[in-house]
């Protein structure tokens, strides 16, 4: 029998990039929020990046793929359909504690396809209306870079100077700078120097296992203590089953396991999803009901359809030179927009971008890295090891794939979390347009990479654990038949039901995607507190 605890105003499931953003905006207006979050809290003076093993965790339990972290919070996702492997992290500030916290926002053109290209949709939001929004999230988060990047249009001042390039950056701006392409530092959501109580980067390089400094913006250390200290209630070990609905057919709460596994019920009167792009469809999909008996809000039929993913093409250069690149953040050094926007006579629509990445730890190194396979073993590794180590760039083609409706997140048919919940079951594969993209990109970043004096450049054509951005399956739009959501988050079906994560994208850009799902969570708030009487009456 399920326990009813009182009614909250809203009531946010999922504590990520989004959520937290999302309730610390209400919680400031002093609205009554409460978030539930199957995770726990992550204690940064426990994360293990300056312990000898760093490497082994990454692989265990701070493995990006929940299926091999398989942590009790965790829930597995059937991949066997899908070439790209969806990653995540589940705890109080979601995917961000693993994040590279690259932090470029979508461009102008990325919400006009349909307009500018006649593919997709455009956004029903513009890049200009969300501007203000980026703004306040760069700010919560703190940013590292500097303006002027003549692909966007002006920013305001970043937080702190931009992350070092050090050897690795300068050797491959050169090669940008022989062929006249465009680079620019990246925005990363990284502080370089201290920030609002928060510390500085120290460049040791393993991002992705959780900033024990604080450097890195993950949402537990920037938007979640001052949600809290503004009075938003975050339950953790909280993991929702589904959301459910009243007699008059709108969402009245959710029922969820707590940390002792027993049933919880919570009643609210508005409920906002902030899963990701694959936990909110699958809750969508697992609340159906008499009314809603595809999934709750899906009248359209596009809950989980739609994923976008951005597939990863890793071009690897070997240098001579010792480039110290494993000194400083993993994700972020450069970024090159000279590809992004449309040219037909490249044979595909839309385009990609370049992120320069840095070199991983030595067991990372031997293993390959983001190469499919290991250098070799026996008598030749520790010569090819010796050739890798610290000296390698990779020039990561990050493209934009369009949305497709049989790439899909669905309900495996049986298997289950450790609750009995129906996990998710992806299908996705890549188009046409997106295979001459990478091929495109490619044979660019190869040759950058020469330009910038490499000797030997390796190519992995498909990252397969690059599932990083989980985007589309709830998608936003006018129009009630084609879309799950309008402008503001809100479901055409269930009027008191929002959604807020990396689902509602129309399309995915060809850059990292959180700095733009925060700022449409931000803008999303604004609407809420612009419009709380009539929303909560
Ligand atoms: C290894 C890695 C590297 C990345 N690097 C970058 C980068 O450099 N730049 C960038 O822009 N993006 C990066 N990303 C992606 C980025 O982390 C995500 O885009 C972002 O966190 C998504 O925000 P979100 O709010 O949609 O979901 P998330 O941050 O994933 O949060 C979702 C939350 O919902 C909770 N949840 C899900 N289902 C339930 C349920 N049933 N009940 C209760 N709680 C639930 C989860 O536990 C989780 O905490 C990276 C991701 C990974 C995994």
């Amino acid at each position: 029998m399920a326990r009813t605890n009182d009614v909250v105003d809203v009531l946010v499931i999922g504590a990520g990039a989004s959520g937290g953003a999302f309730a610390w905006s209400l919680a400031d207006a002093g609205i009554n929020v409460m978030c539930l979050e199957q995770g726990g809290w992550m204690d940064p003076s426990a994360y293990p990046s300056t312990q000898d093993a760093w490497e082994i965790h990454k692989q265990t339990d701070f493995n990006p793929n929940p299926n091999f972290r398989s942590l009790p919070q965790d829930y597995p996702v059937n991949e066997s359909g899908t070439p790209i492997a969806p990653l995540m992290f589940n705890a109080v500030g979601g995917s961000t504690i693993h994040w590279s916290a690259h932090f470029p926002r979508l461009h102008p053109s990325d919400f006009r396809v349909r307009t500018l290209d006649g593919v997709a949709d455009d956004w029903p939001v513009s890049y200009q209306q969300l501007e203000p929004y980026f703004s306040l999230n760069d700010q919560m988060m703190g940013v590292a870079g500097i303006t002027g990047d003549t692909a966007y249009p002006p920013k305001s001042e970043r937080q702190t100077p931009p992350i070092p390039l050090g050897k690795l950056g300068d050797t491959i701006v050169r090669g940008f700078e022989n062929l006249g392409w465009h680079w620019w530092p990246s925005d990363s959501a990284i502080l370089t120097r201290p920030y609002d109580g928060r510390a500085a980067c120290n460049n040791c390089g393993p991002c992705e296992i959780g900033c024990p400094l604080g450097a890195k913006a993950s949402t537990d250390v920037t938007y979640w203590p001052k949600a809290i200290a503004r009075g938003a209630m975050l339950k953790t070990n909280a993991r929702v089953r589904e959301i459910t609905l009243g007699k008059d057919g709108l969402a009245d709460g959710a029922v969820y396991y707590d940390s002792d596994g027993r049933v919880q019920r919570q009643k609210a009167r508005i409920v906002v999803m902030a899963c990701n792009g694959i936990g909110t469809p699958r809750l969508l999909l697992n609340s159906e009901s008499s009314l809603f008996p595809d999934g709750l809000a899906n009248t359209s039929g596009l809950v989980g359809r739609n994923l976008m993913f951005h597939p990863y093409s890793m071009v690897m250069g070997v240098f001579d030179e010792q480039l110290e690149g494993y000194k400083g953040p993993l994700g972020c050094a450069i970024i090159s927009s000279e590809f992004y926007e449309t040219d037909l006579s490249r044979g595909f629509v839309r385009g990609y971008a370049f992120q320069v990445i840095r070199n991983p730890g030595p067991a990372t190194t031997a293993q390959g890295f983001v190469l499919s396979s290991p250098i070799p073993w026996g008598s030749d590794h520790h010569r090819v090891f010796g050739e890798r180590f610290g000296r390698t760039i990779t020039v990561a083609v990050i493209g934009e794939d369009l949305p497709e409706s049989h790439n899909r997140v669905d309900l495996d048919p049986t298997l289950t979390d450790s609750d009995g919940i129906p996990a998710p079951k992806v299908d996705y594969r890549m188009s046409e347009n997106s295979l001459k993209m990478m091929d495109h990109g490619i044979a660019r970043a190869t040759e950058v990479l020469q330009a910038a004096g490499a000797k030997e450049v390796l190519v992995n054509p498909l990252l397969r654990p690059a599932g990083w951005h989980l985007l589309g399956t709830a998608r936003m739009g006018a129009d009630a038949g084609n879309s799950v959501v309008d402008s503001y988050g809100r479901s055409h079906d269930v009027k008191n039901l929002f959604i807020i994560d990396g689902s509602i994208f129309v399309t995915a850009g060809a850059v990292n995607p959180t700095s733009t799902i925060q700022a449409l969570a931000l803008h999303i708030a604004d609407y809420f507190k612009q419009n709380a009487r009539h929303l909560l009456d």
